[in-house]
């Protein structure tokens, strides 16, 4: 259960309110998903999912571990 993006209405995964977390407020009470954060922050989505990646990396607490069979 992560609920659903504030602007977009689509469901959200656990990464999507993560990242809004990092990027917004950690005390956010509304997400996006990575397209309306994209827009907002007028960047590609891409570059949000390389920050998601990013984060990842360096052990955020907030993004579960990467894995494998996710892929
Ligand atoms: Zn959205």
């Amino acid at each position: 259960m992560t609920g659903r993006c504030a602007s977009c209405g689509c469901a959200l995964s656990a990464d999507e309110v993560a990242v809004t977390k990092k990027l917004v407020n950690r005390g956010a009470v509304s997400f996006y998903c990575v397209n309306c954060l994209a827009a907002y922050f007028e960047v590609t989505p891409d570059d949000i999912r390389e920050r998601i990646a990013y984060f990842r990396a360096s052990g955020c607490t907030l993004f579960a571990p990467a894995r494998p069979a996710d892929a």
